[in-house]
């Protein structure tokens, strides 16, 4: 079987403390799991590859993103579980509906390993279960009913951990009754099991195009030659790939360390789409960067990068508001005739009102 690479290594995937034996914890690290069960139950699963990535130091940027620490269970007042308000935006069973074009399916609550900043947390790993068929009619009917929705994006949880068949029947669904949609697949899969993009599967979702894929790398160490071969199978077989990744606090905080990703990403033919800032998910603030920092990294990127290398850094509003760009202000100001703006140089330039 061509696929049993990537299921054998889910299914070692590591679940309890016990299985870390590798690792030197921290008193943080080891009060997680003291207190696990104790309270609402925070999911922890990782795949022994995405795990192999980290070096066992506790401030390591693959680390922090898998291993969880205690103060995931301290919730700030203002964080909440479910941070989008997604919930209010649902038309039908596992349906949001938050833009007029498009809409957003959760295929799956299952993923390759649980992210530690992940803002469905409270949704991702609790279930174990896949979008019925049942379901998928009731949203075939959604999307047949509603022709102003003209893209449709998977994510989850983390659709690729279904198998070719279900992923494909899906996909089927979906064509059957909008064969002109587009699909965006919203997958961590090349980044934490690269080894689920096999030749096979990038058949599957070439047949059911137009769809692009987006993913989330959120580190230069998160591309391996694993990774890079995934990319290389998705590209190459017309699989347009971007990239989304979160702004997370001793991961990807530096200059440095986004100027790297952004700029290997770009080698590897994935268009950095947005960085986001951290949603107010509940027990996430010790991964949290203020906003303020965001927004100096960026246009010290703005200055160092190219315009391919660069993402949108955006928020999404607690509460239901959706995501708000936040990008830089380049106009300082406007007259009769002109609007002026500050170059990256720092010079002022104007631009006329009318042409
Ligand atoms: C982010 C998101 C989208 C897509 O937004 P884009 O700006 O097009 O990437 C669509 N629906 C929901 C519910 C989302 O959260
Ligand atoms: S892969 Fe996506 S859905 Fe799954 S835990 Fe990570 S961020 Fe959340």
């Amino acid at each position: 079987m061509a696929d049993s690479e990537w299921s054998d290594i889910l299914k070692k995937s590591w679940r309890r403390l016990s299985d870390l034996k590798g690792f030197t914890l921290t008193e943080e690290e080891k009060a997680f799991f003291s207190h696990q069960g104790k309270e609402d139950n925070l999911q922890f699963l990782v795949n022994p590859y995405y795990a192999s990535l980290a070096e066992d130091v506790p401030d390591d940027p693959i680390r922090r993103q898998f291993l969880p620490l205690l103060s995931e269970y301290t919730i700030l007042e203002r964080e909440l579980t479910d941070p989008l308000g997604e919930k209010s935006y649902s038309p039908v069973p596992r349906l949001i509906h938050r833009y007029r074009d498009r809409v957003l399916l959760l295929v799956t609550d299952s993923c390759a390993m649980y992210c530690r900043h992940c803002f469905r947390r409270s949704f991702a790993g609790h279930e174990g279960r896949i979008v019925s068929s049942g379901e998928m009619e009731r949203i075939a009917a959604y999307l047949a009913d509603h022709r102003e929705v003209n893209e449709i994006l998977l994510s989850g949880g983390d659709p690729l951990t279904c198998t070719d068949g279900r992923l494909e029947s899906i996909l089927k669904a979906i064509r059957e009754v909008r064969p002109d949609m587009a699909i965006r697949l919203a997958t961590r899969i090349p980044v934490v099991l690269p080894q689920r993009i096999t030749p096979e599967l990038v058949d599957i979702l070439r047949r059911n195009g137009p769809l692009w894929v987006v993913t989330q790398f959120n580190h230069s160490r998160e591309i391996t030659a694993q990774s890079e071969r995934a990319a290389a199978r998705l590209v190459d077989g017309g699989i347009p790939v971007l990239n989304q990744s979160v702004l997370l606090r001793g991961v990807n905080d530096s200059v440095s360390a986004l100027e790297d990703l952004f700029q290997s990403l770009v080698r590897l033919r994935i268009k950095p789409y947005y960085l986001f800032q951290g949603d107010l998910a509940a027990g996430t603030s010790h991964l949290r960067v203020p906003l303020k920092r965001g927004r100096e990294l960026m246009k010290e990127l703005r200055t160092r990068i190219s315009g391919l290398a660069l993402p949108v850094y955006a928020v999404d509003m607690p509460g239901g508001g959706g995501k708000i760009p936040l990008t830089e202000d380049y106009s300082v100001g406007e007259d009769e005739e002109n609007y002026y703006f500050r170059n990256i140089e720092g010079q002022e330039y104007a631009y006329p009102r009318e042409n």
